[in-house]
């Protein structure tokens, strides 16, 4: 044995790797024990004089949509002790245009629940979709065969949705408790803990960090000072009674030129039943977001195209409606609190979808708090780091988004031009744009040459067609 080692220390390049085997080792043990410490502090905190009724976290979060479950998912995952508070009891519902991008897929079949929302006909691939123009020009196409294995897209009812989210989250050992609508969350600095308090229960919790994943409104994120504006624009829902309507794709958008850069949708569920939606998106001063019960009655009996895919006979529910928070807030943290999801205006101005950008945003929330637990540091400039970090993976093309929707507003012929270039090029294209749309890939990718000179060259076609009266042709 001695001899071993005397060979090995005798030989510089040998020492050297022993050296840093050694290394590597001691980092390790350190590190194990390091986190052991830090995940059981629970046990130090300062002991409450109503302790039967008073339960400590190292992270609390409020609202379990998307964002909130998928942040305690992962967190849970890591072994953190994570409290998930919601008002409402599962399953819920929640209005939407039930149009669920690929971003979020992926993140559904990290959870394993994927599959399992296909299997029970809870989903459905929206394989057959595409585009109508304000100049009337569309193009359907097939996505399935250009994407791969995942789709662009999926239609599922935020019932099964952020059921099978919550219900997941809670397997993976997140602390769900429903029915819990949060009043006031107050932040102890001396003690670095938050104290939460529910709406008419006696029961407190503690948690070092505070997740405010509530939603457009944010009522929790208001109160605490973090949200500052409401909500800027907003968006109805009405479902289409199966075998009512003459709707043949799976999902289409439909861009009127009064409404820009706002648009309505069809979206297919499965056995034939339609989401029918519009956005109102911040940027046409003629359209506030009071327009929205007439523009949802307008577009889907006057729009052509929108009357010519539902029918004479449609039979559609009342219309229902919600607000959106867009283009992501300027500050998403502060001392022990963070906020994720449309509390923090995760939603794209252009499209108004914000699914994926929760899911995604709850993941890099969760991964950003695990480095922060076991750093023990959750001040401003700690919590900072969160926030660029999700500005750097989609909030910063948001910025891209605001400036697309005032050129749409001002130029509506470049979607005329944008369709047109898509039908002319097809299915490839169409899924190029499609991860465009669903911030797959940065809008400024709209600048590349494969983009700009398809669309130009589409651009000066219809300019030279209106100039002599020709009424563009439709596919
Ligand atoms: C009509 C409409 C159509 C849309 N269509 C699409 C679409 O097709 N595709 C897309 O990607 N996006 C769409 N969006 C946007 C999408 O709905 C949101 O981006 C998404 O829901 C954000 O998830 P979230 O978890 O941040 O918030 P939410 O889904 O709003 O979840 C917030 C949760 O917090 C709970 N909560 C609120 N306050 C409290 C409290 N005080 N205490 C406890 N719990 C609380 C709520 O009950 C809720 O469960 C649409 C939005 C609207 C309004």
């Amino acid at each position: 044995m001695n001899t071993v080692l005397e060979l090995v220390l005798s030989h510089p390049v040998y020492a050297g790797a022993l050296f840093c085997v050694a290394l590597l080792i001691v980092r390790y043990a350190l590190g194990r024990l390091l986190q052991k410490t830090v995940k059981s502090f629970p046990r130090k905190y300062p002991s409450d004089a109503n302790k039967k009724k008073t339960f400590f976290y190292h992270v609390a979060i409020v609202g379990a949509g998307p964002a909130g479950s998928t942040a305690g998912y992962y967190l849970a995952k890591k072994g953190w002790n994570c409290l998930l508070l919601e008002k409402k009891k599962f399953p819920r519902d929640k209005y939407c245009g039930d149009a669920v991008c690929k971003t979020a897929i992926e993140i559904l079949i990290d959870m394993g629940v994927y599959q399992q929302l296909l299997e029970e006909k809870k989903a459905h691939v929206a394989d057959n979709g595409g585009l109508c123009s304000p100049g009337g020009l569309s193009y359907v196409g097939r996505s399935k065969e250009m994407l791969g294995e995942i789709p662009a897209a999926i239609a599922c009812k935020r019932i099964n949705l952020d059921n099978a989210i919550a219900m997941a989250a809670k397997r993976a050992g997140v602390h769900l408790r429903e029915n819990c609508s949060v009043s006031k969350a107050v932040f102890d600095k001396k003690q670095g803990l938050w104290t939460i308090s529910l709406e008419g229960v006696g029961i407190t919790y503690k948690a070092r960090v505070l997740v405010c994943a509530d939603g457009a409104p944010s009522t929790l994120g208001r109160s605490l000072g973090l949200v500052k504006t409401p909500p800027g624009g907003t968006c109805s829902r009405s479902y289409v009674e199966p075998g009512t309507h003459k709707f043949k794709a799976d999902g289409v958008v439909f861009y009127n030129r009064g409404l820009l850069p706002g648009y309505a949708a069809l979206f297919r569920h499965h056995g034939d039943e339609l989401n029918y939606c519009v956005y109102i998106i911040p940027g046409n001063p003629k359209v506030t977001n009071d327009d929205l019960p007439h523009w949802h009655e307008y577009l889907k009996t006057k729009d052509p195209n929108i009357s010519r895919a539902l029918g004479k006979n449609f039979k559609i529910e009342r219309m229902k409606a919600a607000s959106l928070r867009l283009g992501g807030e300027p500050v998403s943290y502060s001392d022990h609190v963070i906020l994720v999801g449309d509390a923090a205006g995760m939603i794209d101005p252009m499209t108004g979808e914000g699914i994926h950008h929760a899911m995604d945003g709850g993941k890099i929330a969760a991964n950003f708090l695990d480095e922060a637990l076991l750093h023990g540091n959750y001040d401003n400039d700690m919590m900072k780091i969160y926030h660029e970090r999700w500005m750097k993976q989609f909030g910063h093309d948001f910025v891209w988004s605001n400036w697309i929707c005032k050129l749409l507003y001002r130029f509506p012929i470049l979607l005329d031009a944008a369709t047109a270039a898509v039908s002319r090029k097809g299915d490839k294209f169409l899924a190029r744009w499609a991860d465009i749309m669903t911030g797959r890939v940065p809008k400024i990718h709209l600048l590349k040459p494969e983009f700009v000179i398809v669309i130009t060259f589409e651009l000066f076609k219809l300019i030279g067609k209106r100039l002599v009266g020709i009424k563009p042709k439709s596919d």
